[in-house]
């Protein structure tokens, strides 16, 4: 239909909630009933923005033997419809995560 192409990606699953479980792992519910899990300290360690990531290189600049295993989200922002910004423990604060990079920790 003529309509459906004006709506864009109306097939990518939307987030319901965003938890986080008590064994410290962020939880993504989805439109679709998938489930994202991912550890609070991977995602921390897989923060996208720049000072984490090298924009040209995509080399990743954490050292991660300086992220606290124990590093949980303090804050968290929806940005526009496409992301949530989260705020960590240990004061970073810069990370955008996708929606899309959050589906791709869907289990199973
Ligand atoms: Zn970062």
């Amino acid at each position: 239909m003529f309509w459906d192409k004006l709506k864009p990606s109306t097939n990518e699953p939307k987030p319901i909630s965003v938890d986080l479980s008590p064994t410290f792992a962020i939880q993504v519910t989805w439109d679709d009933w998938a489930t994202s899990r991912v550890p609070a300290a991977k995602l921390r360690l897989e923060c996208p923005c720049a000072a984490c990531v090298d924009e040209w290189t995509g080399a990743r600049l954490i050292d991660p033997t300086r992220i606290s295993p124990d590093v949980r989200p303090v804050g968290m922002e929806p940005v526009g419809n496409y992301a949530v910004q989260i705020r960590w423990s240990d004061g970073h604060e810069t990370g955008l995560y996708s929606w899309r990079q959050l589906r791709t920790y869907v289990e199973g």
